[in-house]
């Protein structure tokens, strides 16, 4: 089987966006591919953290994978941070990288806006650098493919640069991964700012729906859902973002088509279209709730990451030997 790998950042919690766009995909593909999971909390920690929080998020982080279908006895779930071999190839990919190429990233531009500075005084350096443990992350495990929503993709291409350019400099070392964009470039956007996608590290509660929401939170975000004023249900994402955006979320839920949409709510109000995109989301959640709460209990969360760090490792050693080899760094081994 070819080898697949993806993470999630523990710096909230798993949002429907992320669901959508990703791991709903991943219960296909574990059956396909040799695929690997992590839980990436050496990102978490770009942004400020109370530990406490993080410790919380990183566990809820790995439940949810299992909940939502991943199955640790047919791929490998793990955390980043068990695996050193992460944290040392990425050193050794941010000296292959350059100012120029992480200055472009348009995620570092974002959030150390958000970050609520211009000058670059107190943005955290790990905001800039990060997508080169990113390119490690990947880069570690030879995958074939890395499956990731659209605004992944740039950081994809920048770890292909980085491998593209070691294979060149120093012999080939990498194996250069394609993206696998998940099907219909699904992008959940911003239940109060639809010009926006649903970050699950957003500030505003009201904005995203969370995988863990209870049935009433949920009700009340949709509820709240910025639409627009002509009371038309019609899909057209550039003049009516957030309707399209709840059409869509219904329609990749129910595996409807847009035309199936249009059908569906001819004539009928947002308060209808509101209602049915709430009982999808229910009927979506409510069984991830009861296996979330089976296996959040005992040891069984830590045996899976102990294994999974086990398998991961092996791979993760030979690849961190070979590149320092190849680089001149391991000169005895
Ligand atoms: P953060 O705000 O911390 O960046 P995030 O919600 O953007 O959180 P990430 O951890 O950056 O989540 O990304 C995890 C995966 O989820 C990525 O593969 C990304 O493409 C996908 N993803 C994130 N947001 C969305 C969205 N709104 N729609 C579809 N896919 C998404
Ligand atoms: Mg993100």
């Amino acid at each position: 089987k070819d080898r697949m790998i993806t993470g999630i950042t523990p710096s909230g919690s798993m949002s429907l966006g992320n669901y959508l766009g990703v791991v709903k995909n991943l219960i296909e593909y574990q059956d396909q591919y040799d695929l690997f999971v992590f839980v990436a909390n050496l990102h978490a920690i770009t942004i400020p953290q109370d530990p406490t929080m993080l410790k919380a998020k990183t566990k809820e982080m790995t439940a949810l994978y299992i909940a939502c279908g991943l199955d640790p006895e047919k791929m490998t779930l793990f955390l980043q941070s068990d695996v050193v071999e992460h944290s040392q190839l990425g050193w050794i990919l941010t000296t292959q990288s350059t100012m120029g190429e992480l200055s472009r990233m348009t995620q570092f531009k974002d959030k150390s806006a958000k970050q609520g500075e211009s000058e670059n005084i107190s943005i955290p350096t790990g905001l800039f650098t990060y997508p080169c443990l990113m390119a490690a992350d990947i880069l570690l495990y030879d995958p074939k493919y890395v499956p990731v929503g659209v605004d992944q993709k740039q950081h994809l291409e920048l770890s292909r640069d980085i491998a593209i350019r070691m294979n060149n400099k120093y012999g080939e070392m990498h194996i250069v991964p394609e993206p696998i964009l998940t099907k219909g470039n699904i992008k959940i956007m911003d239940l109060q700012d639809p010009t926006k996608k649903m970050s699950k590290s957003s500030n505003n509660p009201k904005a995203v729906i969370k995988m863990l929401d209870t049935p009433a939170e949920i009700t009340n975000k949709i509820k709240s859902a910025i639409t627009d004023s002509e009371n038309l249900i019609k899909y057209d994402p550039v003049n009516k973002p957030g309707v399209s955006n709840l059409m869509n979320i219904y329609a990749i839920i129910k595996n409807f088509s847009i035309d199936d949409c249009h059908k569906r709510w001819a004539g009928k109000n947002y308060k209808d279209l509101k209602d049915d995109v709430t009982e999808a989301l229910l009927e979506l959640i409510i069984p991830i709730h009861e296996k979330y709460n089976e296996i959040i209990k005992g040891d069984y969360l830590k045996d899976v990451l102990e294994n999974g760090a086990l398998k991961a490792k092996k791979i993760a050693i030979k690849k961190v030997n070979k590149v320092q080899n190849k680089l001149g760094i391991n000169w005895y081994r």
